[in-house]
């Protein structure tokens, strides 16, 4: 038994071999890691890391099962409250939540419960263990846009309680920013997505491909003349913002969403693919969040030389510290206090440098964060040849502006009640970042979650 106030240290591909590289970096607990980690949770009665979980896993109880060696009662724990522990495991801001609140992290660190769900559904899906079967079906049709994690959510937890369900995604593979936003090397698309997708159709679950809904059908079309009863919506927040300075039209400027789905869902980085994507040499990166330094990170892997730039400091960062620390083992380099203010560009429009301004911190802005004044006189120029703009992203206007009823707010999101998903169109609930804006993974099955238990009971109570 190693030092009980520390995690059981996890296993990662080294930081040279893993940056030329697209394989996993994390490569989790094996059962005797497991076991000795699950060890460290002392099982409180008040337990605070289920209020830390947006899905209120059942964590005490599932640690307890992986102490004593029953991985597959670990599992069935932990799939009564979700459909997509491997992605969870992995991707969750686990030190702002579940293990925010453990009580292990006031002497020591927070027991591992993140690797601890991924350890479990990894074991699962190796021994082919699939969640338990659903109620029979009621014969009452739903349907969901988007399969994302909150419509994949939504529509496991609506085909547990038997109802007939039906996924409508508008790209030719299920997942949404699972598949075509986060990298590879930290969530494998085939071996841990492509499972947990269809452990959500084993539940009677159907799904559509390439259906864009606003364009190849509408909300108001599907509930009446296609029989469903009623319809979530967790279409996501796709749509790229940008900074509007000179020389972002230029050849060699991407946003981060294009730049990665290429890279994801169109595999460029693949020989055996001929998606084309830009293999720059000098990249900047614009933004510090976990889009920035996915994108980043992916370009380092192509081959290039990477900097972040951002306009505050490394305190201010909004990317979760375990990315960060990641980007600079594997040689991303950081300008911070640096914004840019146009992009300079060759006789071809192509991307050849960008004129920066150096910062500094002002007062504190509307959101508490230190503002960033511009220091006069300190403008300099970056060399480069690609550009990656990260800098936020907001849903999408088609399905609103196409569906009779549907209120949205300033930001185009879509407007729904926090506990139940529903909008302001009966039968009609949302949720995941097409209402929040950009958020997280756990957020938007939170959300699902909720819109199920909404939609059940309106339909139950008509
Ligand atoms: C690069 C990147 C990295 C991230 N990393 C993390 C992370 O590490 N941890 C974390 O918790 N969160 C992370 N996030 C955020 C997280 O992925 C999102 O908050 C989450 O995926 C939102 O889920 P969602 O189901 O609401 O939407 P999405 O995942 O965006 O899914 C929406 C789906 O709806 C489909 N759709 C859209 N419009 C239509 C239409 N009209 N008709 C039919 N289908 C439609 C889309 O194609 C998509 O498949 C990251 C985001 C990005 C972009």
């Amino acid at each position: 038994m190693g030092d009980v106030l520390k995690k059981v240290p996890v296993r990662e591909q080294a930081p040279k071999v893993r940056a030329a590289n697209f394989e996993e970096v994390c490569l989790g607990y094996n059962q005797d890691e497991a076991m000795e980690e699950a060890v460290r949770c002392i099982n409180c009665k008040n337990a605070k890391c289920i209020t830390g979980c947006p899905v209120s896993i059942n964590i005490p109880g599932f640690i307890s099962a992986v102490k004593e060696g029953n991985i597959k009662e670990a599992y069935n724990v932990i799939s009564e409250s979700s459909s997509l522990p491997a992605i969870c495991g992995r991707v969750c801001p686990q030190e702002s939540q579940c293990e925010g609140k453990c009580i292990r992290g006031i002497k020591g660190e927070p027991v591992s419960i993140g690797k601890l769900e991924r350890f479990v559904a990894d074991w699962a899906r190796d021994n082919d263990v699939k969640p338990p079967a659903p109620a029979s079906s009621n014969g009452h049709k739903v349907a969901v846009i988007g399969s994302g994690p909150a419509g994949l959510t939504c529509a496991g937890d609506l085909a547990k309680m038997g109802y007939d369900v039906t996924i409508f995604e508008a790209l030719h593979e299920p997942g949404g920013v699972l598949v075509y936003g986060i990298p590879e090397f930290r969530l494998p698309k085939s071996d841990v997505v492509a499972k947990e997708v269809e452990n959500v159709k084993s539940l009677g679950v159907k799904l559509e491909t390439n259906v864009i809904i606003g364009k190849s059908t509408t909300i108001d079309e599907l509930m009446n003349d296609e029989g469903f009863e009623a319809v979530f919506i967790g279409s996501g927040a796709g749509l790229p913002m940008f900074m509007g300075i000179p020389g972002e039209n230029a050849n060699g400027v991407f946003s981060a969403n294009e730049y990665l789905t290429r890279n994801n869902l169109m595999k460029a980085f693949r020989e055996d693919y001929d998606t084309p994507i830009a293999r720059g040499k000098k990249v900047a990166v614009v933004g510090g969040g976990n889009v920035a330094m996915d994108a980043a990170r992916t370009a380092l892997r192509l081959g290039a030389e990477v900097h972040i730039v951002y306009r505050r400091s490394e305190a201010e960062l909004p990317a979760r510290v375990e990315e960060v620390h990641h980007a600079k083992e594997e040689g991303i380099i950081f300008d911070l206090l640096t914004n840019p203010i146009e992009i300079l560009v060759d006789e071809n429009d192509a991307v050849k440098g960008m004129k920066c301004i150096r910062m500094e911190l002002g007062e504190p802005d509307a959101s508490g964060r230190r503002r960033p004044v511009e220091i006069p006189g300190s403008e300099f120029e970056l060399e480069l040849d690609t550009v990656i703009m990260s800098l936020g992203t907001s849903p999408n206007p088609l399905i609103s502006s196409t569906t009779i009823g549907l209120d949205i707010n300033k930001r185009k999101c879509i407007i729904a009640d926090e506990e139940t998903g529903k909008t302001s169109k009966d039968g009609v609930y949302a949720g995941g970042d097409a209402v929040t804006g950009a958020a997280t993974v756990i957020l938007a099955m939170g959300a699902g979650k909720a819109a199920a238990k909404g939609i059940d009971e309106f339909l139950k109570n008509r």
